[in-house]
């Protein structure tokens, strides 16, 4: 189970942190992927573009090779019981936990006028998202292993208070760790709603992508075999191997070590290696998100597969919880 932001274009980050699992996974696992427009509120007031956003992420999610009719690909909003299950957990989780969450006091320093409740709930949102179908794998980016923790502590109190329900989510990669896609300018990891030019969209013109790559941060490179990789060309090489092939990547690494690597060349490659791999998807995701009517079905669909599972769950909580009076 997982579900990703109606906030913005979905990135590169979105596609190696969550995505690629997502498609891997629903050869092997019953999955729900959500689009997490009830979240997207807590920062996101006017809803305006809200319709064209929800289209816009599940046209992408399907055209990275999501299939609807194999998972249940659904709107949060869509499945109401998550809604009840968000209110009995809130009654477990505590104002100290949930001030100390990082996304909450970054979110403070970023909308310090708009710090609502929904926002410091946010986990347990999250929360209820994730056990409301008894998942036990949640792929997800390494921003989120701190919500991760925080929606096992929330299970494992409900199964304490009123009885095993639930099964411990845990946060999943097929890699040996969580993956951060890092910025093109070298200060943290790419992102929705920071730094537009550091961060490269599925939704990105092949003019846009090379524009963003030729700006990303260099230097005159190394003038001694042996110096450490800055920050700023690490991340490069991190973005190569997401898309470029090994031996691009071995004879890149071969002239840095040799100090006669020429950073402009680098960066030329992995443009071309990411237009190679985002022009198929962008052009796929522009098919998808004219077509109303698939996407409409689509959505029901989701919301079908995913209410039946929710359902399911409400009957065991509201059992173990003691609210069946007859
Ligand atoms: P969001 O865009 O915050 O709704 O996140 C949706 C999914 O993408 C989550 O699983 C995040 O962990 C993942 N994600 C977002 N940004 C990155 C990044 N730069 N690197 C890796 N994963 C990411």
């Amino acid at each position: 189970m997982s579900g990703i932001r109606p906030t913005g274009f979905l990135h590169l980050g979105n596609y190696f942190g969550a995505l690629r699992n997502y498609v891997k996974m629903q050869e092997e696992y019953p999955c729900f992927f959500m689009v997490a427009d009830l979240h997207s509120l807590t920062t996101h007031p006017d809803t305006k573009e809200l319709k064209l956003n929800v289209q816009r992420v599940l046209s992408e999610n399907i055209a990275c090779g999501l299939d609807p009719d194999k998972v249940a690909l659904y709107c949060q909003s869509h499945v109401r019981e998550t809604s009840e299950l968000y209110l009995y957990l809130n009654m477990m989780a505590y104002k100290g936990e949930l001030e100390k969450t990082t996304t909450f006091k970054d979110k403070v320093r970023q909308h310090p006028d708009n710090v609502n409740a929904g926002l410091l709930t946010y986990p347990v949102l999250q929360a209820a998202d994730i056990i409301l179908h008894r998942a036990s794998l949640v792929p997800v980016g390494k921003d989120q292993e701190q919500h991760l923790e925080m929606a096992r502590n929330f299970a494992n109190r409900f199964n304490h208070r009123y009885g095993d329900v639930f099964p411990e989510p845990q946060a999943f990669n097929y890699g040996s760790e969580l993956v951060k896609v890092p910025s093109l300018d070298g200060t943290g990891k790419m992102s929705k709603s920071e730094n537009q030019y550091a961060t490269i969209y599925l939704s990105d013109t092949d003019e846009m992508i090379r524009k963003k790559v030729m700006k990303a941060k260099t230097d005159a490179g190394p003038t001694e075999p042996g110096t450490p990789m800055p920050d700023y060309i690490e991340n490069i090489f991190m973005l190569m191997k997401l898309v470029s092939e090994a031996d691009v990547i071995s004879k890149f690494q071969e002239d840095y070590d040799q100090c006669r690597i020429r950073y402009g060349d680098l960066k030329k490659q992995l443009a071309e290696d990411m237009v190679r791999f985002i022009t198929p998807v962008r052009e796929k995701a522009d098919a998808i998100r004219n077509d109303e009517k698939y996407l409409k079905d689509v959505m029901e669909l989701g919301a079908e597969k995913a209410g039946k599972s929710a359902r399911a769950t409400m009957e065991l909580v509201r059992q173990a919880i003691g609210l069946n009076y007859f």
